[in-house]
């Protein structure tokens, strides 16, 4: 009896590109015995072909299904069958049908180095062995690596290293897993590293990941030139090398990320769920940041005063080759970057800009096309919670509830991400720091048509949106743009932004109506004042703002956000007189300026000022906290005060809450007082401790937006509140809102695929741009 044969055609779409997917579905068509083809459809995934027994013909499906490379990721996948037809002599990889198909696909973000080509790096024998830049089809850098698409070698950075016999010959064989893999490379023909001292002269060794890891090991300070850019590395467990690093990048105490060398030696040190040792170990290889252990081999002086670390574990061979030779847990490798400019990328602007802070540098000759900081992530509420979305996430691209139209938004100031959004998708760029410098802001229009290039796009945008702010760089460059091409361009209110982003994410409908908390350092106001602690009802057309903190005078503006006292004597000048405050802050509650006496007298003039600028911010409520907890006098990183609050907050509390929160109706708007909490705060420094002020402090900020935000939720009969802004990234305030207001029947919604921080304002400006212009 003859077995049955029939054809089938599948069409699988998702990311299929880019990640060794095609010759995945050669070897499993051949290992079947099947015959046909597999063709690349670009934007469209990929179409296979084929034909043979049946039973051999489900089995392969069944294979597609489930065993696919890790990077690959199946959002939709068709079959059609029909009667065998013997239309084919062998199976083939064929091109793509027309140049667009190509090009139109999206590379894939860097892939961090697969367990396969580790291996290789051991094999005493192999071509790879200790050989760091080694890497398949199904991993190594992409983004970072690609000049132009199509992605083949000769437009990306191995154009300049031609593959030897050997590459070549694995490259063209189906059966390998090197086979079509751009990034191909061996010993013979690739990039090498060379070591190098403070002045640029190489160093001679036959070994320069030994002569690295001997001089850490005696305290150096080593530049390494990685994958999307250089770190600094240094020892993690000794203090005087920590401080020293310190100095020398002027960083007193803002968390230096670490690297692990496996999962293993991260369990030594920390304690991890199987969230985030799913995340921590995946291809993507963000940083994590991970409870501490007591007591553990990490020195303290990492992550000063916290409670957590960032943590990331190898995603290039070079890494990996280095701590073969180190052997230690941990290294500490954080971003090289000049105070204002963007991350180093090149070999010169290391040995220029890094002087006098690295003692050598170990580098490399391949470009670094794309320079794409280490992505950083917490995990709250079991889900991911970004501080910085960048290498492994950057350029996947977001799909959005509007599906037609081409923006360009820039973003905010700070820790900034810009947005290119075509037919429902919203590609955010990489991490592209603050834009505060004019280096900066040429690094974001370079990101911008770098993006444009990547999707292939040449017409203008619809519409560009930037932030409502005046005088932000990145408003300066949408107004350029928006000039230079006659494009439309709409300014959008911060807070908006920050409410849509979240709305985005979940895909929420273009008329959907929600309640928006926005809890945030700061955002220009409709009223010119700076917002930041902000209940809204908005949808991606338009906001009203419906409630906000008490609005407090910022006495010498922008100083404010730097020493946390000036902002709790603003608070006391709404409750007391200048002797009281005098009083008060002489013989109850400890604060600090650099200039003493004379700068106290100053800020209470000012905050007397009436043309002083006005704040209902958030942040600047914590850091009132913060000075009367003691705790942060001058805020030395984004967020110092905050977040030292929240460790204080964690501390565990026996006693019940007993404070009604303050909210009063002024001119239609709901506000929440803060002033005479503040100072009773200060009263209760008598007989509390700091930890417990600091979780008064903290829940006070809780339970009132939770009060203020369900009172015009049922005004306006809304069920759905939305979650956004920096302050989120404070685990327990995101948390215990979220308890009260579920507990209440909301439904809520938090950002979990951009950062709640200003690096996600460009996905509600994306959206908030699309819905004015369609
Ligand atoms: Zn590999
Ligand atoms: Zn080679
Ligand atoms: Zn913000």
């Amino acid at each position: 009896m003859t077995e049955k044969k029939l054809e089938a055609k599948i069409t699988i779409n998702g990311r299929v590109q880019g990640v060794g997917y095609r010759p995945f579905v050669y070897r499993e068509a051949v290992k079947k015995g099947l015959k046909g083809y597999v063709i690349n459809l670009g934007d469209a995934g990929v179409e296979i072909v084929v034909e043979g027994i049946e039973n051999n013909v489900v089995s392969f499906i069944k294979v597609l299904k489930k065993d696919s490379p890790a990077v690959s990721e199946i959002k939709d996948f068709k079959i059609i069958f029909s009667p065998f037809k013997n239309r084919f002599k062998n199976f083939t990889i064929e091109k793509s049908r027309n140049k667009d198909d190509i090009a139109s696909g999206i590379i894939p973000p860097d892939i961090g180095i697969c367990e396969e080509c580790a291996k290789d790096m051991d094999k005493e024998r192999s071509r790879w062995f200790n050989y760091p830049f080694t890497a398949c089809a199904s991993c190594g850098p992409r983004f970072t690596g690609v000049y132009q698409l199509p992605y083949d070698r000769e437009r990306s950075h191995m154009k300049d290293f031609p593959m030897c016999e050997h590459c070549e010959k694995e490259y063209y064989d189906p059966m390998d897993r090197r086979f079509d893999a751009q990034g191909i490379t061996c010993s013979i023909c690739g990039p090498q590293m060379s070591l190098y001292d403070a002045q640029g002269i190489k160093i001679q060794t036959n070994d320069v990941f030994s002569t690295t890891a001997n001089l850490l090991g005696s305290g150096y300070i080593v530049a390494i030139k990685g994958i999307g850019g250089i770190h600094l590395a240094a020892l993690a467990d000794d203090d005087e090398v920590i401080i020293k690093l310190r100095k020398r990048k002027n960083r007193p105490r803002q968390p230096f990320a670490i690297m692990s060398s496996s999962l293993e030696e991260v369990k030594k040190f920390a304690n991890l769920n199987k969230i985030e040792e799913k995340i921590l170990t995946s291809w993507r290889r963000p940083i994590v940041l991970l409870r501490r252990k007591k007591n553990c081999l990490i020195s303290d002086m990492v992550a000063p005063g916290l409670d957590k670390i960032g943590v990331m574990l190898p995603y290039s061979g070079i890494h990996l080759a280095l701590f073969k030779k180190i052997k230690k847990s941990a290294l500490i490798m954080t971003s090289a970057n000049p105070s204002g400019l963007p991350m180093i990328i090149k070999n010169d602007h290391a040995f220029q800009h890094l002087k006098g802070i690295a003692d050598f540098f170990l580098l490399h000759n391949r470009e670094i096309v794309n320079r794409c900081d280490d992505t950083v992530l917490n995990i709250i509420l079991n889900k991911y919670s970004f501080l910085r979305r960048s290498r492994g996430f950057v350029p996947d691209p977001i799909d959005i509830p509007i599906e037609k139209g081409f923006s360009i938004v820039v973003g905010a100031e700070l820790r900034n991400s810009a947005a290119i959004a075509i037919n429902g998708r919203c590609f955010l760029t990489q991490y592209l720091g603050d834009i505060t410098t004019l280096e900066s802001r040429e690094f974001e229009n370079e990101a911008i048509n770098y993006f444009k290039k990547l999707l292939n796009i040449t017409r203008n945008p619809d519409v560009i949106g930037c932030d409502l702010h005046p005088s932000y760089m990145t408003s300066h460059l949408a107004e350029n743009i928006s000039h230079n091409m006659g494009v439309k361009l709409i300014k959008i209110q911060h807070h908006h932004a920050h409410i849509s982003s979240v709305s985005c994410e979940n895909k929420l409908g273009i008329d959907e109506e929600v309640i928006g908390i926005a809890l945030d350092g700061a955002g220009y106001g409709l009223d010119g004042a700076i917002w930041g602690g902000e209940v809204i009802k908005s949808n991606y057309k338009s906001f009203e703002r419906l409630g906000h903190l008490e609005y407090l005078p910022m006495p010498g503006g922008d100083l404010c956000t730097y020493y946390p006292s000036r902002m709790l004597i603003s608070a006391l000048t709404n409750v007391l007189d200048d002797d009281e405050i005098r009083d008060i802050t002489k013989n109850h509650v400890k604060l600090k300026f650099p200039y003493g006496e004379k700068e106290f007298e100053i800020i209470l003039k000012q905050a007397r000022k009436i043309e002083t600028i006005k704040t209902s911010s958030a942040g600047r409520f914590l850091d009132s906290i913060a000075a009367i907890t003691n705790i942060c006098h001058e805020r030395t990183y984004e967020g110092e005060p905050a977040i030292l609050l929240e460790v204080l907050a964690k501390k565990k509390v026996k006693e019940k809450l007993d404070f009604e929160v303050e909210i009063e109706k002024i001119n239609g708007i709901y506000v929440l007082k803060t002033s005479n909490f503040l100072y009773n705060l200060i009263k209760m420094k008598n007989n509390k401790n700091n930890h417990v002020l600091a979780y008064y402090g903290q829940n006070y900020l809780v339970k009132g937006f939770a009060e203020l935000a369900s009172l015009v939720a049922y005004e306006k009969g809304i069920n759905k509140i939305c979650l956004s802004g920096g302050v989120f990234a404070n685990e327990y305030i995101l948390k215990e809102l979220y308890r009260l207001l579920t507990s209440q029947g909301f439904k809520i919604f938090f950002n979990t695929m951009v950062p709640s921080g200003d690096g996600g304002t460009a996905l509600g400006q994306t959206i908030i741009s699309l819905a004015n212009v369609i």
